[in-house]
């Protein structure tokens, strides 16, 4: 196992000196002020041994890979009726895209684009009492790391800002695919977005989707085998915004990425591995993390195919 540590420090070192492409997130004002020379990498296997290098256990907002959580706890609440108010097909569009909602009569292509994942949030502040409170409590539950905590800068700045995830909430309103209170919808969904976590916490937190039988410190399952597959199939074509089937096709893992710059991606049956990097390409993923996970998967020979 050691083997890991030194096979991503030696393709750490590789990427970490190639030339820098691609530009931090500023549509959310807050992410702007990030350095985007940080870099780093966690590792978690089935045995839960961990191992980072770099920039591993600093603080980082994980944005859209928060999209897993939210959807793994609305498809506990659920079940398959969750698939009458969300699709599972990749969008082919960008994440924040208005456009096929009007001909798919509101109803998102897949949870993990941004139409997608408000209407996981109408789902879960119809089942939570304090959503923001009850949300973040299931996280630290799953990944037993109580200091888990949503960044209240990063949440104010999206929300100052975020004015196509208001637009595509009322649109979906307008089709009744929202149920509750827009304002609330999208209280919830910013401060989901503004969640913190190092590489390493990112890392642990995934485990339940890659290990069989995996139970949370009470002993008890997160979602069913059945849960799990779905879940890992939607992130391998729907986790990297218009660019998943270059992600499936250059990384070949099933993962998420966030416009923070993190990416995580899971080897089923074998390790959880997390990626950070601020500068985005073009379609919003980070550009050294596609490039890392290319390398390492290359290197190690591990993919699911
Ligand atoms: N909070 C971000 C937004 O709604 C998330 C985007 C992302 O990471 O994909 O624009």
């Amino acid at each position: 196992m050691e083997k890991y540590q030194k096979i991503i420090e030696d393709v750490y070192l590789e990427v970490k000196n190639m030339p820098q492409s691609g530009k931090v997130a500023n549509y959310i004002p807050e992410l702007a002020f990030v350095d985007p020379e940080n870099f780093g990498i966690n590792i978690t296997t089935i045995d839960k041994e961990s191992f980072g290098v770099g920039d591993f256990d600093k603080k980082f907002s994980v944005q859209s890979i928060t999209k897993i959580l939210s959807l793994t706890l609305a498809y506990k609440f659920e079940g398959v009726k969750i698939w009458d108010r969300v699709d599972v097909e990749p969008s082919g569009n960008p994440f924040n895209s208005l456009l096929q909602l009007e001909a798919d009569l509101g109803k998102p292509r897949n949870p993990f684009i941004n139409a997608g994942a408000i209407v996981i949030c109408d789902v879960l502040v119809s089942h939570l009492k304090n959503p923001k409170e009850d949300f973040l409590d299931f996280c630290k539950e799953i990944s037993n790391i109580p200091t888990l905590q949503y960044n209240e800068k990063v949440a104010q700045s999206e929300k100052a800002s975020g004015y196509r995830n208001v637009a595509l909430c009322n649109f979906i309103k307008s089709f009744g695919n929202i149920k509750n209170d827009v304002d609330v919808v999208l209280d919830f969904y910013f401060y989901m977005c503004s969640l913190e976590m190092t590489c390493k916490e990112l890392s642990k937190i995934f485990l339940f989707l890659t290990i069989d039988n995996f139970t949370t410190q009470k002993g008890e399952r997160v979602i069913t085998e059945s849960q799990t597959k779905r879940i890992n199939a939607i992130m391998l074509t729907c986790g990297f915004y218009d660019e998943s089937g270059e992600f499936a096709f250059r990384v070949g893992l099933p993962g998420k990425s966030g416009v923070g710059g993190g990416i995580v991606a899971i080897l089923p049956d074998k390790y959880c591995i997390a990626v950070w990097s601020p500068k985005l390409n073009v379609k919003g993923n980070s550009y050294k993390g596609m490039l890392f996970l290319e390398k390492f998967t290359s290197k190690t020979t591990s993919s699911i195919f």
